[in-house]
């Protein structure tokens, strides 16, 4: 069955009353009717009927069995982290999401765990490695400047190391792409982007294809409390049911945006959709496309940035993505601000560096937006 068929039918009536949409169980605790048999909901930190329903959703369109639903994107990131022991190290691409890097950067040594950052899994050695690896960290595209990871070659090679793999598909969603069909261990997304798909709720999910991590990451999924309530497992289960659609355009818009911009004069534009970008080629065989955010350097020589940003009506300017509505915002002083200078200068997050969520709208309407911004802003 394809994608966008099983989001909308993913979820079973378990309810007897033939419910097309699969209810919310506001219930945090459930009768029992033994006192020596447990029934399967009991408490719902453990197990949520509603958020069962909504894992059920994700693992199968994952082509897995096993999803856990998070409170955020974090909780999920952070679950992944807990399978690590004191003593461990990891490798971490150097452009992942800015909470990611702050977490390694800031909570890592008092947990005596150390992290080392990789500019390109592509071309890395994974030989040579010490002993105290134990798993990598990637995203691809990355965020905010678009490098592509083959998947297949990286993971195959990290894990001839016996390396644990961990893959952050935020941008992609599993409509577009399957890490662990390539070998990665564990997928860990921002529901509140793309999935959920309307800038309304936080929510994260964790996913694996191996039954020990699974009771691992659920154990500590119980004990963290990190878990997604049962209303905001309804609107996530009801975001699945447009990824698809909503994607599909999503990406449309990016790609004409992203040619648009490229025909301007003192912009140098990112996206995988372009077919000059080093990683267009390994996106397309790995990728079902090329997602809906793109980054672009804005030349000062030319243009006024503050009046850019000012004149735009339709990209409101604020963080996230992967919601209907077009955004704009500079990495450097916003999603990457806790990044060290020297480490933004060095990856290529500079201060006229913007990234942009491009939303469902008219792509008509966008790029007129875009057109007057530059015309406004020009100096
Ligand atoms: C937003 C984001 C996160 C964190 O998710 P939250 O839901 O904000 O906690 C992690 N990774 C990526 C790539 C993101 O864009």
């Amino acid at each position: 069955m394809e994608y966008s068929t099983k989001a909308v039918h993913g979820q079973v009536d378990d309810t007897g009353k033939g419910a097309v949409t699969y209810p919310v169980y506001l219930s945090s605790t459930f009768l029992q009717e033994d006192v020596n048999q447990f029934a399967d909901f009991v408490y719902s930190r453990s197990a949520n009927p509603t958020r069962a329903s909504l894992e059920q959703q994700v693992a199968d369109l994952e082509g897995t069995s096993y999803a856990l639903a998070t409170a955020t994107g974090m909780a999920a990131t952070a679950l992944a982290f807990e399978l690590l022991n004191s003593g461990d190290r990891i490798l971490l691409s150097d452009n992942v999401y800015g909470g990611t890097w702050q977490f390694v950067n800031e909570l890592f040594e008092g947990r005596n765990l150390s992290y080392e950052l990789v500019s390109d899994f592509n071309h890395y050695d994974f030989s040579q490695l010490d002993p105290s690896v134990k798993a990598i960290f990637l995203e691809t595209p990355t965020n905010p400047l678009l490098h592509v990871t083959d998947l297949k070659d990286a993971i195959g090679r990290a894990k001839a190391q016996g390396l644990l793999v961990i893959v952050d598909n935020t941008f992609m969603t599993s409509y577009l792409q399957r890490p662990l069909e390539f070998g990665a261990d564990i997928v860990v997304y921002s529901a509140t982007k793309y999935y959920a798909g309307h800038s309304d709720i936080l929510a994260g999910l964790v996913v694996t294809n191996r039954e020990d991590l699974y009771s691992e990451l659920k154990r500590a999924h119980k004990l963290l409390g990190a878990v997604l309530s049962p209303f905001d497992a309804f609107l996530l289960s009801r975001g699945i049911k447009t990824l698809a659609l909503r994607l599909d355009k999503h990406q449309e818009n990016a790609q004409l945006i992203a040619e648009y911009l490229a025909r301007q004069e003192g912009v140098q534009v990112y996206y995988t959709g372009l077919s000059d970008h080093p990683g267009h080629r390994i996106q397309e065989r790995q990728a079902g496309g090329h997602g809906g955010v793109l980054s672009f350097l804005l030349n000062e020589e030319v243009y006024d940035l503050e009046r850019f940003v000012k004149s735009l009506k339709l990209f409101g300017f604020a963080v996230s993505l992967g919601g209907v509505e077009s955004l704009i915002c500079r990495p450097a002083s916003m999603t990457h601000e806790s990044y060290s200078k020297d480490l933004q200068e060095r990856i290529g997050i500079y201060e006229n560096l913007f990234r942009l969520a491009v939303g469902i709208e008219a792509v008509k309407d966008l790029i007129d937006d875009l057109e007057n911004a530059f015309h406004q802003a020009r100096k």
